[in-house]
Protein backbone atom coordinates (compact mmCIF):
# COMPACT_ATOMS: atom_id res chain seq x y z
CA UNK A 1 0.00 0.00 0.00
CA UNK A 2 1.03 3.71 -0.68
CA UNK A 3 1.30 6.16 2.25
CA UNK A 4 -1.44 7.78 0.76
CA UNK A 5 -3.66 4.95 0.39
CA UNK A 6 -2.78 4.31 3.80
CA UNK A 7 -3.54 7.72 5.46
CA UNK A 8 -7.07 8.07 3.49
CA UNK A 9 -8.11 4.85 5.39
CA UNK A 10 -7.23 6.13 8.43
CA UNK A 11 -8.80 9.52 8.09
CA UNK A 12 -11.76 7.20 7.09
CA UNK A 13 -11.99 5.89 9.52
CA UNK A 14 -11.07 8.94 12.35
CA UNK A 15 -14.18 10.92 10.23
CA UNK A 16 -16.76 8.30 10.37
CA UNK A 17 -18.37 9.11 13.82
CA UNK A 18 -20.87 6.47 13.33
CA UNK A 19 -18.17 3.73 14.01
CA UNK A 20 -18.95 1.93 10.36
CA UNK A 21 -15.89 -0.08 10.69
CA UNK A 22 -17.37 -1.62 14.05
CA UNK A 23 -20.66 -2.09 12.60
CA UNK A 24 -18.87 -4.08 10.00
CA UNK A 25 -16.87 -5.85 12.07
CA UNK A 26 -19.76 -6.89 14.37
CA UNK A 27 -21.53 -7.99 11.80
CA UNK A 28 -18.76 -10.06 9.63
CA UNK A 29 -18.42 -11.72 13.34
CA UNK A 30 -21.60 -12.65 14.11
CA UNK A 31 -22.36 -13.67 18.30
CA UNK A 32 -19.19 -11.46 18.73
CA UNK A 33 -19.46 -8.39 20.98
CA UNK A 34 -17.22 -4.81 21.07
CA UNK A 35 -16.22 -3.02 24.37
CA UNK A 36 -15.90 0.89 24.17
CA UNK A 37 -13.04 2.59 26.41
CA UNK A 38 -12.08 6.06 27.07
CA UNK A 39 -8.89 7.66 27.69
CA UNK A 40 -5.83 6.88 28.66
CA UNK A 41 -5.52 3.49 29.42
CA UNK A 42 -7.08 0.05 29.65
CA UNK A 43 -5.84 -3.32 29.12
CA UNK A 44 -6.91 -4.11 25.68
CA UNK A 45 -5.48 -7.51 26.06
CA UNK A 46 -8.17 -8.77 28.47
CA UNK A 47 -10.64 -7.54 25.63
CA UNK A 48 -9.45 -9.03 22.90
CA UNK A 49 -9.05 -12.38 24.95
CA UNK A 50 -12.40 -12.29 25.07
CA UNK A 51 -13.04 -12.39 22.12
CA UNK A 52 -14.26 -8.81 22.07
CA UNK A 53 -13.63 -5.79 19.84
CA UNK A 54 -11.84 -3.07 21.26
CA UNK A 55 -13.05 0.70 20.58
CA UNK A 56 -11.31 3.85 21.54
CA UNK A 57 -14.27 6.38 22.23
CA UNK A 58 -12.57 10.05 22.17
CA UNK A 59 -15.42 11.98 21.57
CA UNK A 60 -16.63 13.33 18.68
CA UNK A 61 -13.61 16.50 17.85
CA UNK A 62 -14.79 19.66 15.92
CA UNK A 63 -16.67 17.09 13.57
CA UNK A 64 -20.17 16.91 16.30
CA UNK A 65 -22.55 19.48 17.18
CA UNK A 66 -23.40 19.31 20.95
CA UNK A 67 -27.43 19.35 21.29
CA UNK A 68 -28.10 17.14 23.89
CA UNK A 69 -24.87 16.54 25.60
CA UNK A 70 -24.78 20.31 27.10
CA UNK A 71 -27.72 19.01 29.09
CA UNK A 72 -25.87 17.07 31.23
CA UNK A 73 -22.84 19.01 31.88
CA UNK A 74 -21.94 22.69 33.65
CA UNK A 75 -19.94 24.96 31.40
CA UNK A 76 -16.79 25.08 32.89
CA UNK A 77 -15.37 21.56 32.95
CA UNK A 78 -13.82 20.30 29.58
CA UNK A 79 -15.44 19.41 26.48
CA UNK A 80 -14.41 15.64 26.04
CA UNK A 81 -17.70 14.00 28.64
CA UNK A 82 -20.25 16.13 27.12
CA UNK A 83 -19.43 14.84 23.62
CA UNK A 84 -19.20 11.23 24.37
CA UNK A 85 -22.29 11.82 25.87
CA UNK A 86 -23.88 13.23 22.62
CA UNK A 87 -22.16 10.16 20.64
CA UNK A 88 -24.26 8.05 23.00
CA UNK A 89 -27.67 9.82 22.97
CA UNK A 90 -27.62 9.86 19.21
CA UNK A 91 -27.26 6.25 19.33
CA UNK A 92 -23.73 5.83 17.54
CA UNK A 93 -22.15 3.96 20.38
CA UNK A 94 -25.39 1.85 20.97
CA UNK A 95 -23.40 -1.57 19.28
CA UNK A 96 -21.14 -1.53 21.99
CA UNK A 97 -21.85 -4.18 24.74
CA UNK A 98 -19.72 -2.57 27.49
CA UNK A 99 -17.97 0.29 28.38
CA UNK A 100 -15.11 0.69 30.15
CA UNK A 101 -13.91 4.46 31.89
CA UNK A 102 -10.21 4.49 33.19
CA UNK A 103 -9.69 6.34 36.07
CA UNK A 104 -8.04 9.91 35.27
CA UNK A 105 -10.31 12.49 37.09
CA UNK A 106 -13.80 12.93 38.58
CA UNK A 107 -15.94 13.84 35.40
CA UNK A 108 -14.57 10.30 33.85
CA UNK A 109 -16.00 8.71 37.37
CA UNK A 110 -19.15 10.68 36.87
CA UNK A 111 -19.50 10.26 33.14
CA UNK A 112 -19.26 6.77 34.39
CA UNK A 113 -22.38 6.52 36.26
CA UNK A 114 -24.12 8.32 34.26
CA UNK A 115 -23.76 6.06 31.47
CA UNK A 116 -24.66 2.92 34.21
CA UNK A 117 -28.13 4.86 34.46
CA UNK A 118 -28.48 5.94 30.69
CA UNK A 119 -27.43 2.22 29.13
CA UNK A 120 -28.19 -0.22 31.61
CA UNK A 121 -27.83 -3.11 29.41
CA UNK A 122 -24.84 -2.23 28.72
CA UNK A 123 -21.83 -3.73 30.41
CA UNK A 124 -20.09 -0.65 32.31
CA UNK A 125 -16.94 -0.43 34.37
CA UNK A 126 -15.12 2.67 36.07
CA UNK A 127 -11.25 1.09 36.08
CA UNK A 128 -9.50 1.71 38.76
CA UNK A 129 -5.97 1.65 38.14
CA UNK A 130 -3.41 1.60 40.83
CA UNK A 131 -2.19 4.73 41.72
CA UNK A 132 0.44 3.77 44.72
CA UNK A 133 4.04 4.02 45.51
CA UNK A 134 4.68 0.50 46.36
CA UNK A 135 5.04 -1.29 43.24
CA UNK A 136 4.01 -4.72 44.87
CA UNK A 137 0.92 -3.15 46.38
CA UNK A 138 -0.52 -2.16 43.14
CA UNK A 139 0.23 -4.88 41.14
CA UNK A 140 -1.81 -6.77 43.89
CA UNK A 141 -4.64 -4.40 43.60
CA UNK A 142 -4.37 -4.25 40.05
CA UNK A 143 -3.94 -8.32 38.87
CA UNK A 144 -6.96 -8.58 41.10
CA UNK A 145 -8.94 -5.72 38.99
CA UNK A 146 -7.56 -7.62 35.82
CA UNK A 147 -9.90 -10.78 36.79
CA UNK A 148 -12.24 -9.00 38.13
CA UNK A 149 -12.70 -7.73 34.49
CA UNK A 150 -11.51 -10.83 32.95
CA UNK A 151 -14.23 -12.91 34.47
CA UNK A 152 -17.27 -9.78 34.00
CA UNK A 153 -16.28 -9.23 30.05
CA UNK A 154 -15.83 -13.30 29.80
CA UNK A 155 -19.35 -13.07 30.88
CA UNK A 156 -20.63 -10.34 28.62
CA UNK A 157 -18.74 -12.28 25.41
CA UNK A 158 -19.77 -15.29 26.88
CA UNK A 159 -15.85 -16.40 25.86
CA UNK A 160 -14.17 -16.63 29.41
CA UNK A 161 -10.75 -16.01 28.40
CA UNK A 162 -8.28 -18.80 29.24
CA UNK A 163 -4.55 -18.63 29.90
CA UNK A 164 -3.85 -19.45 26.72
CA UNK A 165 -6.20 -16.85 25.03
CA UNK A 166 -4.79 -13.91 27.45
CA UNK A 167 -1.22 -15.00 26.61
CA UNK A 168 -1.81 -15.08 22.33
CA UNK A 169 -3.14 -11.20 23.07
CA UNK A 170 -0.30 -10.49 25.18
CA UNK A 171 1.68 -11.53 22.55
CA UNK A 172 -0.32 -9.84 19.60
CA UNK A 173 -0.20 -6.22 21.24
CA UNK A 174 3.62 -6.71 22.10
CA UNK A 175 4.05 -6.73 18.79
CA UNK A 176 1.33 -4.07 17.88
CA UNK A 177 3.39 -1.80 21.00
CA UNK A 178 7.14 -2.98 18.95
CA UNK A 179 5.61 -1.33 16.05
CA UNK A 180 4.59 1.73 17.82
CA UNK A 181 7.64 2.18 19.17
CA UNK A 182 9.11 1.75 16.00
CA UNK A 183 7.06 4.34 14.32
CA UNK A 184 7.66 7.36 16.85
CA UNK A 185 11.30 6.44 16.78
CA UNK A 186 11.27 6.66 13.07
CA UNK A 187 9.08 10.45 13.69
CA UNK A 188 12.01 11.18 16.28
CA UNK A 189 14.44 10.60 13.86
CA UNK A 190 13.52 11.89 10.81
CA UNK A 191 10.35 13.74 11.17
CA UNK A 192 10.02 15.11 7.66
CA UNK A 193 9.30 11.16 6.92
CA UNK A 194 6.35 10.94 9.61
CA UNK A 195 4.61 13.87 10.00
CA UNK A 196 2.35 13.61 13.28
CA UNK A 197 -1.05 14.76 10.94
CA UNK A 198 -0.05 11.16 9.34
CA UNK A 199 1.28 9.10 12.12
CA UNK A 200 -1.74 10.48 14.92
CA UNK A 201 -4.61 8.96 12.32
CA UNK A 202 -2.66 6.42 12.16
CA UNK A 203 -2.88 5.96 15.86
CA UNK A 204 -6.21 6.70 15.84
CA UNK A 205 -7.70 4.51 13.63
CA UNK A 206 -5.36 1.60 15.19
CA UNK A 207 -8.15 2.41 18.37
CA UNK A 208 -10.86 1.33 15.95
CA UNK A 209 -10.10 -1.91 13.80
CA UNK A 210 -8.44 -5.14 15.02
CA UNK A 211 -5.51 -5.03 16.27
CA UNK A 212 -4.21 -7.31 13.79
CA UNK A 213 -5.31 -5.26 11.05
CA UNK A 214 -3.58 -2.13 12.88
CA UNK A 215 -0.45 -4.34 12.72
CA UNK A 216 -0.58 -4.68 8.83
CA UNK A 217 -0.97 -1.21 8.42
CA UNK A 218 1.73 0.32 10.58
CA UNK A 219 3.98 -2.61 8.65
CA UNK A 220 2.68 -0.90 5.80
CA UNK A 221 3.63 2.63 6.62
CA UNK A 222 6.76 1.78 7.62
CA UNK A 223 7.51 -0.42 3.70
CA UNK A 224 5.71 2.99 2.49
CA UNK A 225 8.15 5.86 4.27
CA UNK A 226 11.13 3.88 3.83
CA UNK A 227 10.04 3.80 -0.31
CA UNK A 228 8.50 7.80 -0.16
CA UNK A 229 10.80 9.75 1.91
CA UNK A 230 9.49 12.98 2.85
CA UNK A 231 11.48 16.35 2.01
CA UNK A 232 13.43 17.81 5.29
CA UNK A 233 12.75 21.35 6.54
CA UNK A 234 14.20 23.78 8.82
CA UNK A 235 11.99 23.26 11.72
CA UNK A 236 12.00 23.56 15.59
CA UNK A 237 12.15 19.74 17.30
CA UNK A 238 9.01 20.07 20.00
CA UNK A 239 7.44 17.94 22.57
CA UNK A 240 3.71 18.34 23.19
CA UNK A 241 3.08 17.57 26.44
CA UNK A 242 -0.78 17.66 28.45
CA UNK A 243 -2.77 16.54 25.30
CA UNK A 244 -3.44 12.90 26.62
CA UNK A 245 -7.41 12.42 27.40
CA UNK A 246 -9.14 14.94 25.17
CA UNK A 247 -7.63 15.20 21.67
CA UNK A 248 -6.45 18.45 20.39
CA UNK A 249 -8.35 18.66 16.68
CA UNK A 250 -6.38 17.43 13.56
CA UNK A 251 -6.08 20.68 12.26
CA UNK A 252 -4.51 22.13 15.50
CA UNK A 253 -1.65 19.34 15.28
CA UNK A 254 -1.23 19.96 11.47
CA UNK A 255 -1.09 23.55 11.95
CA UNK A 256 2.33 23.33 14.97
CA UNK A 257 3.89 21.27 12.34
CA UNK A 258 3.29 23.94 9.44
CA UNK A 259 3.70 26.77 11.64
CA UNK A 260 7.43 25.16 11.61
CA UNK A 261 7.65 22.95 14.75
CA UNK A 262 8.66 19.13 13.89
CA UNK A 263 6.72 17.33 16.70
CA UNK A 264 9.13 14.73 18.52
CA UNK A 265 7.10 13.43 20.82
CA UNK A 266 3.95 13.91 22.29
CA UNK A 267 1.21 12.55 24.65
CA UNK A 268 -1.86 11.83 21.95
CA UNK A 269 -3.61 8.70 22.43
CA UNK A 270 -1.29 7.90 24.90
CA UNK A 271 -2.84 4.16 25.59
CA UNK A 272 -0.93 2.72 22.87
CA UNK A 273 2.31 3.55 24.48
CA UNK A 274 1.34 2.95 27.96
CA UNK A 275 2.94 0.29 28.57
CA UNK A 276 6.56 1.09 27.50
CA UNK A 277 8.08 -2.53 26.97
CA UNK A 278 6.92 -5.57 26.24
CA UNK A 279 4.33 -7.77 28.86
CA UNK A 280 6.12 -11.25 29.33
CA UNK A 281 4.05 -13.67 27.25
CA UNK A 282 5.42 -16.59 29.98
CA UNK A 283 3.56 -17.82 33.44
CA UNK A 284 0.36 -15.91 34.41
CA UNK A 285 -0.63 -13.76 31.65
CA UNK A 286 -2.69 -10.90 34.99
CA UNK A 287 0.69 -11.08 36.79
CA UNK A 288 2.43 -10.28 33.29
CA UNK A 289 0.51 -7.34 32.54
CA UNK A 290 -0.01 -6.31 36.08
CA UNK A 291 3.50 -6.12 36.89
CA UNK A 292 3.76 -4.13 33.98
CA UNK A 293 2.01 -1.79 34.35
CA UNK A 294 3.30 -1.07 37.79
CA UNK A 295 7.09 -1.22 36.91
CA UNK A 296 6.65 0.22 33.24
CA UNK A 297 3.63 2.25 32.49
CA UNK A 298 4.11 5.37 31.11
CA UNK A 299 4.93 8.46 33.54
CA UNK A 300 1.91 11.02 32.79
CA UNK A 301 -0.28 13.11 35.08
CA UNK A 302 -2.85 10.44 35.00
CA UNK A 303 -0.77 8.21 37.47
CA UNK A 304 1.03 9.14 41.16
CA UNK A 305 4.44 10.18 40.95
CA UNK A 306 5.73 8.94 44.53
CA UNK A 307 9.20 11.18 44.04
CA UNK A 308 8.30 14.46 44.58
CA UNK A 309 11.02 15.86 42.78
CA UNK A 310 9.72 13.30 39.80
CA UNK A 311 7.58 15.86 37.63
CA UNK A 312 10.38 18.56 37.24
CA UNK A 313 12.57 16.26 36.55
CA UNK A 314 10.59 14.51 33.88
CA UNK A 315 10.70 17.36 31.29
CA UNK A 316 14.43 17.39 30.97
CA UNK A 317 14.13 13.50 30.60
CA UNK A 318 11.21 13.79 27.86
CA UNK A 319 13.11 16.32 26.06
CA UNK A 320 16.69 14.60 25.86
CA UNK A 321 14.85 11.41 25.21
CA UNK A 322 13.64 12.97 21.85
CA UNK A 323 16.40 15.30 21.33
CA UNK A 324 13.81 18.46 21.16
CA UNK A 325 14.58 21.82 21.15
CA UNK A 326 11.79 23.20 23.03
CA UNK A 327 8.38 21.88 24.64
CA UNK A 328 4.90 22.87 23.88
CA UNK A 329 2.46 22.74 26.57
CA UNK A 330 -0.86 21.99 25.02
CA UNK A 331 -3.93 20.39 26.89
CA UNK A 332 -7.93 20.91 26.71
CA UNK A 333 -9.73 23.39 29.08
CA UNK A 334 -10.82 22.71 32.35
CA UNK A 335 -8.44 19.43 32.30
CA UNK A 336 -7.58 19.14 35.88
CA UNK A 337 -5.06 16.69 35.62
CA UNK A 338 -2.70 18.54 32.80
CA UNK A 339 -3.47 21.87 34.30
CA UNK A 340 -2.33 20.85 37.93
CA UNK A 341 0.57 19.30 36.91
CA UNK A 342 1.38 21.69 34.26
CA UNK A 343 3.24 24.91 37.09
CA UNK A 344 5.28 21.91 38.22
CA UNK A 345 6.22 20.69 34.92
CA UNK A 346 6.77 24.48 33.34
CA UNK A 347 9.16 25.13 36.18
CA UNK A 348 11.13 21.53 35.80
CA UNK A 349 11.67 22.50 31.85
CA UNK A 350 12.81 26.24 33.16
CA UNK A 351 14.92 25.24 35.43
CA UNK A 352 16.93 23.10 32.83
CA UNK A 353 16.63 25.88 30.54
CA UNK A 354 14.70 24.25 28.27
CA UNK A 355 12.27 26.85 25.81
CA UNK A 356 8.55 26.06 26.46
CA UNK A 357 5.02 28.02 25.34
CA UNK A 358 1.73 27.10 26.55
CA UNK A 359 -1.65 27.35 25.45
CA UNK A 360 -5.31 25.05 26.13
CA UNK A 361 -7.36 23.92 23.41
CA UNK A 362 -11.00 22.19 23.13
CA UNK A 363 -11.70 19.45 20.60
CA UNK A 364 -14.03 21.36 18.65
CA UNK A 365 -11.69 24.19 18.76
CA UNK A 366 -11.85 25.74 15.14
CA UNK A 367 -9.72 29.07 14.85
CA UNK A 368 -6.00 27.94 14.06
CA UNK A 369 -4.31 31.46 13.92
CA UNK A 370 -3.72 32.55 17.38
CA UNK A 371 -2.09 28.73 17.55
CA UNK A 372 -0.63 29.48 14.17
CA UNK A 373 1.33 32.56 15.63
CA UNK A 374 2.18 31.29 19.14
CA UNK A 375 4.00 28.26 17.12
CA UNK A 376 5.62 29.79 14.33
CA UNK A 377 7.04 32.48 16.94
CA UNK A 378 8.31 30.05 19.30
CA UNK A 379 9.87 27.98 16.17
CA UNK A 380 11.71 31.09 14.90
CA UNK A 381 12.82 32.07 18.59
CA UNK A 382 14.04 28.43 19.03
CA UNK A 383 16.35 28.75 15.72
CA UNK A 384 17.14 32.44 16.74
CA UNK A 385 17.93 31.56 20.53
CA UNK A 386 17.68 28.55 21.29
CA UNK A 387 17.45 27.75 25.36
CA UNK A 388 18.78 31.70 25.68
S1 LIG B 1 -9.78 16.09 29.46
FE1 LIG B 1 -8.88 16.06 31.53
S2 LIG B 1 -10.54 16.70 32.90
FE2 LIG B 1 -11.48 16.13 30.94
S3 LIG B 1 -12.05 13.99 31.19
FE3 LIG B 1 -10.01 14.01 30.32
S4 LIG B 1 -8.56 13.91 32.05
FE4 LIG B 1 -10.58 14.48 32.83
Amino acid sequence: MSRAEIVDWATAIYEDLDFQAVRRWLEEHPGRRAAGYLPVYVPREIIHACGMLPVGIHGGGDRLDIIRGDAFYQSYICHLPRSVIELGQTGRLDMLSAALFPSTCDVIRNLSGMWKLLYPDQYVRYIDVPQVGTPELGAKFWREELEHLAGDLGRVSERPPSEDDLRASIAVYNRARRLVRALYEARSRAPWDVPTEELYLLMRAGEVVPVEQFIERMEAYLAAIEREPGRRRDNSRVVIVGAFCEQPPLGLIKTIERAGCYIVDDDFLLGNRFLAGDVPELGDPLTALADSFVRGAMRSSVLYEPDPAGKRRLMKERVEAARADGIIFAAASFCDPALLDRPMLRRGAEEAGIPCIAFKYAENSGQFQQFREQAGTFSDAIKLWGGE
